[in-house]
């Protein structure tokens, strides 16, 4: 047996030693290598890695590096396994855990902080300050997989049973690894001091995060929700999703456009998912008096922002750090119950053996692809057998 002396395993789910992975080289260089299977602790279960999906932050972090931070430092050629946005079955459980049990289905968040520091104990354990502070002997328990520590492009993975969400029967694998995505969408939301039912929105950018937090607002009782994009497939996506208006911002001017759907009044919320340089600004010029603006996304120079325009007008600026507070468990209760179907997002699935080619996809947009998922068939083999 591959699991020591306190770790809970069972004969229909067999941990094997040895599993493959892939691991970052040189930038953009991954190959698939054998590995130990990774061993859980105290408040850990082990994961079987069942399927993850490609996300903007894998392609940055394969290509150049940050924000991934292996043991202090940049992640190449270190043995480090990417991939964080990932689903699967528990099929160990770390000393003392009754959380969860062996052959539940579960999808996990990406950040277990510390649990000590003072935003942690705030629930805002994204912004942990003892990121990355996982090794040698300053070692304070904190993982974010497919960052700071190994992640899902694997078979196994250990997760802190914090970062678990239990998925319904009712959810297909490709859609639970899309829980996390509406669960930074929700945070977004949240942090804007909770939307209120018919107060309106604006989200700026249909990519995942984009496409779902338009999704997650109108299930919270936005009206109206308004998206903006420069592309026309995928503003009908936000449509299928359920924005009320979309504003492609290639043929009209956005600021204008979402005055006149408002009265002239603009929205009370903007949710900033494109990382456009001028969105700041745009944001608060379509925002009425007292409005708030949520930053999910960012440019990747410094850019100029009309502060001014902000404090006249009494406008507050957020910023969101991945999928703080629990939100995902929020997200999941939307998704299970159908209020929305995030799988209109998801364009391909690959093979985790073919790895290179999904993240190809991924990153060149191949067939108009946005979340490309990768799934491991031997686990999915296994469960076929085992019914
Ligand atoms: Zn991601
Ligand atoms: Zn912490």
């Amino acid at each position: 047996m591959a699991m020591p002396d306190g770790v809970k395993t069972h004969p229909d789910y067999p941990v094997p030693e040895t599993m493959k992975a892939w691991v970052l080289g040189d930038p953009g260089q991954l190959s698939l290598v054998d590995k130990p299977v990774p061993v859980p602790r105290k408040a850990e279960v082990l994961v079987r890695i069942d399927a993850v999906a490609i996300c903007a932050t894998d392609l940055e972090i394969i290509y150049n590096g940050p924000p991934a931070l292996i043991r202090g430092g940049p992640p190449h050629n270190k043995g480090f396994t990417p991939g964080h946005e990932y689903m699967g079955t528990v099929v160990a459980l770390g000393p003392g855990v009754d959380e969860y049990r062996i052959g539940e289905r579960v999808t996990v968040e990406i950040h277990a902080g510390c649990g000590q520091c003072k935003r942690c104990r705030m629930g805002m354990y994204t912004s942990c300050h003892n990121y990355g502070k996982n090794w040698g002997d300053v070692d304070k328990g904190h993982r974010a997989n497919g960052f700071t520590t190994d992640g899902g492009f694997c078979e196994y993975q250990v997760n802190s049973v914090n970062t678990l969400i239990h998925v319904a029967d009712s959810m297909s694998d490709e859609e639970a690894t899309l829980v996390v995505t509406a669960g930074t969408s929700m945070y977004g939301l949240t942090e804007l001091g909770g939307l209120v039912a018919g107060e309106s929105v604006v989200v700026m950018g249909p990519g995942p995060i984009g496409l779902l937090g338009a999704a997650v607002a109108k299930a919270l009782g936005a009206s109206p929700v308004i998206l903006t994009g420069t592309r026309d497939n995928r503003l009908e996506m936000g449509l299928k999703l359920g924005a009320d208006h979309v504003i492609n911002v290639r043929n009209e001017d956005a600021v204008e456009a979402v005055r006149r759907l408002t009265g002239g009044r603009g929205v009370d919320y903007v949710l900033e998912c494109s990382g456009a340089t001028n969105a700041v600004n745009e944001a608060a010029r379509m925002l009425n008096r007292g409005g708030k603006i949520c930053l999910a996304a960012f440019p990747h120079e410094a850019v100029p922002v009309d502060v001014a325009y902000l404090v006249r007008n009494n406008i507050y600026l957020y910023g969101i750090r991945g999928e703080g507070k629990s939100a995902t468990h929020r997200a999941e209760a939307f998704m299970r119950e159908k209020r929305f179907d995030a799988t209109v997002i998801h364009t391909h699935t690959f093979d985790m053996t073919e790895l290179p080619e999904a993240i190809r996809y991924a990153r060149d947009r191949v067939e108009d692809a946005i979340k490309v998922v990768v799934k491991n068939r031997h686990a999915a083999a296994r469960a076929i057998a085992a019914q």
